[in-house]
Parts: C-alpha cells; sequence; structure tokens
C-alpha cells in the first residue's frame, strides 16, 4: 500500500512575525521527495502571515487546534470557516497540550475531527500514553480509548481521510525519543487496531510520529514500516534541522 509521507510543523507558542518571515524565507528552496507534503502550523495569528505561494506545492498550512462549534459565542475560539477563508488545509487535534492543559477529552477531539472534515480540512489526530500509563503496560488500552470516539463519531470509511499522529507523552519536548523500534511496534498496534473495523482504510492511514524528532533521529524512525512522517516540535523552529527533517521523509 503506497501512502503519502507527511511532516508537519507544530510550532505552539512560539515564534512571532521574524519566525514567519525566517522560515518563509528558508523554505523557498525546499526540495521534497514526490510524494512529500509538509504542513506548517503557526499560531493562528500568524496564519494569514505565512504565505505558502512561490514554494513548492508541497508545503500547506495547518491550525494548531480548531472548534468542534460553527460559529457563536466561544470566545477564543476558531471555526473551519474561519480557517477555509485563510485556506488552511490541515488542522492539529487533540494535542496531549490541549487534552492535559485545557482538558480536551478523546469525545471532543472526535467532535472536531468530525467539524474539520466537514469542512474539508484534513485533521491531524493526536493520540498517546503518559510515561506510567506506558510503564504500567496501559499504552494499547489509551490509544484504543482515544481512537475508538473517533471511529464511533465519524465511522471508519471517513478515518480514510485522517492523519494520526502518534505521540507519546514522555517524549514530547523532553528530548526522549521512543526508539525506532517502540515507535513502530505502536504504529503497528495503532495501524491494526483500525484494521479491525476496516483493514483497507487502516493502511491508508498515515501515522506520523512526534516526540523529540530531530535531524539526527528523523532518519531510523521514518525508515520504519509503519512510520509515514513526523509531527515536529522543538526542532520544526529551527529552519535548517527542519528542512533536514522534510528532506529526508519519504512516501512508501
Ligand atoms: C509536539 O509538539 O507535537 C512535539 C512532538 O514536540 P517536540 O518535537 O518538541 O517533542
Amino acid at each position: 500500500m503506497k501512502r503519502r509521507a507527511i511532516v508537519a510543523a507544530n510550532w505552539k507558542m512560539n515564534g512571532g512575525l521574524e519566525l514567519v518571515n525566517t522560515m518563509s524565507a528558508g523554505l523557498k528552496d525546499l526540495e521534497l521527495a514526490e510524494n512529500v507534503d509538509v504542513i506548517i502550523c503557526p499560531s493562528a495569528l500568524y496564519l494569514a502571515a505565512f504565505d505558502c505561494n512561490n514554494m513548492n506545492a508541497h508545503i500547506h498550512l495547518g491550525a494548531q487546534n480548531v472548534s468542534e462549534h460553527d460559529s457563536g459565542a466561544f470566545t477564543g475560539e476558531i471555526s473551519t470557516t474561519m480557517l477555509q477563508e485563510l485556506s488552511v488545509g490541515f488542522a492539529i487535534i487533540g494535542h496531549s497540550e490541549r487534552r492535559s492543559i485545557y482538558k480536551e477529552s478523546s469525545e471532543q477531539a472526535a467532535l472536531k475531527v468530525k467539524a474539520a472534515l466537514a469542512a474539508g480540512i484534513t485533521p491531524i489526530l493526536c493520540i498517546g500514553e503518559s510515561e506510567t500509563e506506558r510503564a504500567e503496560d496501559q499504552t494499547e488500552a489509551v490509544l484504543s480509548a482515544q481512537l475508538q470516539p473517533v471511529i464511533d463519531v465519524i465511522g471508519i470509511e471517513k478515518f480514510s481521510e485522517v492523519v494520526v499522529a502518534y505521540e507519546p507523552v514522555w517524549a514530547i519536548g523532553t528530548g526522549k525519543t521512543a526508539s525506532p523500534e517502540m515507535a513502530q511496534a505502536t504504529h503497528l498496534f495503532i495501524r491494526q487496531f483500525l484494521a479491525k473495523a476496516n483493514s483497507d482504510i487502516a493502511n491508508k492511514v498515515p501515522l506520523l510520529y512526534g516526540g523529540s524528532v530531530n535531524a539526527a533521529n528523523c532518519e531510523e524512525l521514518f525508515a520504519q514500516a509503519d512510520i509515514d512522517g513526523g509531527l515536529i516540535g522543538g526542532a520544526s523552529l529551527k529552519v535548517d534541522e527542519f528542512k533536514v527533517i522534510c528532506s529526508t521523509a519519504k512516501g512508501s
């Protein structure tokens, strides 16, 4: 099964116009393998300022979050329509920081995935276990409980339009990366979990790994059979390092 590879940059609440300008200029000559997409997710405030025109056509804009509601009295939220107006084609949903700091549930993430899909925005659904959950052998149960509400809400067929990012919480921003073998085994579990509902769809879903990916470790991670790219935090703020990561990705 051929799958495109995706490298997504999650800037979180970092950087300002200077980073937008540095990254825009730096990515102009980015060379990508044929079947690779790069998604830049700056703060929502800078989505309009990041101009993907005149760049490799496979560089796209993504949001770090999106509301499950269409419009109305939801102070501070951003709707799918607002993202559409800015040609934002992707949205990170259910990032572990949204889950832990802002108490977003898997059920809410499922509604956000549904809203994004209805607007033609590709959701990058983040799932992952904490250090304690991994130590207590709960990883598979946690990932299943994060995935199932999404299947329940959108149906497995629609999952063919979803990107999943597996991000062990203990590896995010810590410099502790899952070993390629551990990441591959977990990605295989995710694919097999989806395959229980529909194996064709499961084979189509790009599974990204996230958690302290950098220029030095990306090659081994991306070489794994079920790892279709990465969700990159810290290393996506450094233009030269991010370019190495993007150029290392290859679709299968
Ligand atoms: C992330 O924010 O999704 C992430 C993976 O961060 P980092 O690469 O810094 O661990």
